[in-house]
């Protein structure tokens, strides 16, 4: 968990913390549920920070971004002005915030100000202290009180000595009645190891508010080997008290903006806590800046919660990557899933919801009648930099079919991919979104995906419906679709590629292998037919007469397996992978991999582009497949206008056989027309321009590939001889 802190009056849209708010984290949660779920946020406004008017701004800011708890001093002015910011930024149905409310039992640093006589200072005095506030609260009339957190920054400046801090206490006869008109739904009670007696006095005295309570947070912070045994003899006071504690880590004191050291010492002492320390809950403060999720995420502290499970009649747990948290000790009761159910979007045919505008997916578990038991709940997060291991694939122009194990991250690496093709290369990119898996619940869909446009799927099974009416309405560039998942889909996928879009998508399986196995999706890498061999071939190949051949060009031509999220295996042409597989021949695949450092890592480096094959599979020239020489004119590619034979067919026979040749898709810009016969008469516009242009048709009887190859090899002779011309 992280919090806020904030540095004071007029700073809220300065804050760094909040330009990186990643609501998708948190919206959507109440506060118990984020506390749950290890997302919960808290802005702290200072317990000493009495600027009314600044906290009103803060709270409606942090309440708009989906705050869970909003802490401030204990004051009823300071209070009243949060309850108003807060009010007035709630969405109808939003939870709102807690307010905390903060105590200290002791001398605390956050409970001072600071204080000096102006009347003494010098008029020529270059006023560093001024410049050392972060809240501009001094001024030459000395310290706005209102205004001064306590941070200390401006007490060391001064050449004069003349700055003090002054402490800012309640009376503790003053408290509970303070209390009882501040109303608060938390308390956060400073302390420091050491102050065990003061503690216990100050929890004592609190002892008719604490039922009423949601939460009760400790603060402490200072060296770990005292921090540490403090902490387990509060623990043994804590648990027996009516409102459930978490620990708060004051890693470095009010130094969030200071930069990535403090961040590395909040780090660092929860690290420590979460080992040595009592169970509970642990809240991250005092240093936390942009570099603290970051340093979370690597120790595998972050709040960021994997697949909850909830399953009615047993506790909700959260599974982490190797490891498992109980959220409740006591089992999900009808009530508690019930209420979760009416908080996220509807359940589609695949048994999927989401929450408007969060890349989290709730999936439902049914009973035979079909009520809902259980639920599944993946937090998504939008991760950047992955698309770089194969961004070349992606910038290739060729459909790309990526392929890995669940949870792999195909589904991140599409949405940035969508991103990278339509902001960056700036293509018309269409997202085919069958659960809200790519770009999230609700209507507007995550900035994750950039400029790409997003088709919703009304139904699962009609997923190939929406693939055709994109290509058929919105002149995509780029279709991306996630998991093809049936022959339907399949069909859909080819009869795209065939129209020159290019496809970015994953299919169930993890490695080619898989997808030939299975007939429903086989046909994305170009399908099987069995062929009878002559005895000669047979024997040749030392196979059976009857084997299985794939027999057309695969619909993606590249492929990628994620092994991993670092290890990425890459197969430059599926074709001829494919046929090496059949044959049961050797596939060599590119293997890339990040390291620690996220350095990429290319094994078999050699450049493999689409056409020329792998190496280890050079044993495919041995097939009847015949390589023509190189032409003459091979830098003047010849261009032809296919009719009745379809482009992803020649495209495919074009880079097998490497030929000099490109596809248009205008009559006026071919050197020829090949068409099929009796093609051309349903097609006249061509005719007529082919005819007008001179350009020459010449007809074939089929589209077998050895029809094709015959017919591009005596055009592209004529071609040759002709002075680039066919004639
Ligand atoms: S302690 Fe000094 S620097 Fe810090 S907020 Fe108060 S006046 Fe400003
Ligand atoms: S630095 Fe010291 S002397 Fe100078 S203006 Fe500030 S308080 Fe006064």
């Amino acid at each position: 968990m992280l919090s806020v802190r904030w540095g004071g009056a007029g700073r809220c849209a300065g804050s760094p913390w909040l330009r990186r708010w990643q609501p998708e984290v948190v919206l959507g949660h109440d506060p118990e549920a984020a506390l749950r779920h290890g997302c919960w946020r808290k802005l702290i406004c200072g317990a000493s920070n009495q600027d009314l008017a600044a906290i009103t701004d803060l709270a409606w800011v942090y309440t708009r971004a989906g705050i869970h708890c909003i802490d401030v001093a204990p004051d009823p002015a300071v209070v009243a002005a949060a309850r108003q910011g807060i009010a007035a930024a709630l969405d109808p149905g939003q939870p709102p915030p807690w307010l905390m409310v903060s105590l200290n039992d002791d001398t605390d640093p956050h409970f001072r100000k600071a204080h000096f006589d102006p009347r003494h200072c010098p008029a020529d005095c270059p006023r560093p202290c001024e410049a050392a506030c972060p809240v501009a609260a001094i001024s030459t009339t000395g310290v706005a009180m209102a205004r001064c957190y306590g941070c200390g920054r401006c007490l060391s400046v001064c050449p004069l000595g003349l700055i003090e801090e002054r402490p800012w206490r309640l009376e503790r006869s003053q408290l509970l009645e303070i209390l009882e008109t501040c109303q608060p739904e938390a308390l956060e009670i400073h302390t420091r190891p050491g102050a065990f007696s003061a503690f216990t006095q100050l929890l004592a005295l609190l002892q008719p508010l604490l039922p009423r309570l949601r939460l009760l947070a400790v603060s402490a912070g200072g060296p770990l080997a005292h921090l540490v045994p403090y902490l387990w003899q509060l623990h043994g006071l804590l648990v027996t008290q009516p409102v459930p504690h978490l620990w708060q880590l004051d890693g470095r004191p009010m130094s969030g903006d200071l930069g990535r050291g403090t961040a590395h010492a909040a780090v660092a002492l929860a690290l420590g806590v979460s080992r040595h320390g009592p169970p509970g809950l642990i809240q991250v403060a005092g240093g936390v800046n942009r570099h603290t999720q970051k340093l979370l995420d690597r120790h595998g502290l972050s709040g960021h919660g994997e697949k909850p499970p909830a399953v009615l009649g047993r506790p909700p747990e959260a599974r982490y990557p190797g490891r498992r948290l109980d959220l409740e000790d006591a089992p999900l009761s009808r009530e508690a899933l019930d209420g979760v159910i009416a908080r996220v979007g509807r359940f589609g045919g695949d048994n999927r919801a989401g929450i408007a505008r969060t890349l989290h997916r709730i999936s439902a578990i049914r009973n035979r009648s079909g009520e809902v038991i259980g639920l599944t709940c993946r937090v998504g997060r939008a991760v950047y930099g992955t698309v770089a291991v194969i961004r070349d694939l992606v910038e290739s122009n060729q459909s790309v079919l990526i392929m890995g194990y669940p949870g792999v991250g195909k589904t991140t690496v599409l949405r940035e991919i969508s991103r990278v093709l339509a902001d960056e290369l700036e293509r018309r990119v269409v997202v085919i979104d069958t659960s809200n898996e790519i770009a999230g619940d609700g209507d507007i869909p995550h900035p994750a995906i950039g400029r790409a446009r997003r088709m919703q799927v009304p139904d699962p099974q009609h997923q190939h419906r929406v693939m055709i009416e994109a290509v058929e309405n919105h002149m995509p560039e780029v279709i991306v679709i996630d998991e093809i998942g049936s022959e339907q889909e399949a069909w859909a996928a080819r009869t795209i590629a065939e129209r020159g879009v290019q496809l970015v998508g994953t299919a169930h399986g993890h490695q080619l292998a898989n997808l030939i196995k299975n007939p429903a999706l086989r046909d994305l890498i170009g399908g099987l037919q069995a062929v009878t061999l002559g005895d000669e071939e047979a024997r040749r190949r030392g196979s059976q007469k009857t084997v299985q051949e794939r027999c057309a060009p695969p619909t993606f031509p590249l492929a990628v397996e994620m092994h991993s999220r670092d290890c990425w295996h890459i197969h430059w042409n599926v074709a001829r992978t494919v046929d090496a597989l059949l044959r049961d021949r050797p596939v060599q695949s590119q293997v890339r991999r990040l390291d620690e450092r996220g350095i990429l890592h290319v094994q078999n480096p050699s450049p493999c582009p689409p056409g020329l094959g792998e190496p280890g599979t050079s044993s495919m020239a041995q097939s009847a497949m015949v390589q023509p020489a190189p032409s003459a004119a091979q830098d003047i590619p010849l261009s032809i206008y296919p009719s009745g034979v379809t482009s992803h067919q020649l495209d495919a026979l074009i880079h097998d056989r490497q030929l000099p040749v490109q596809v248009v898709r205008t009559v006026d810009r071919a050197d020829a027309v090949l068409s099929l016969r009796n093609s051309l008469s349903h097609d006249p516009g061509a005719r007529r321009v082919a005819k007008g242009l001179g350009v020459p048709i010449h007809v074939i009887k089929s589209a077998k590939p050895t029809q094709l190859q015959k017919a591009l090899e005596r055009l592209l002779l004529r071609f040759r001889t002709k002075g680039n011309a066919v004639v």
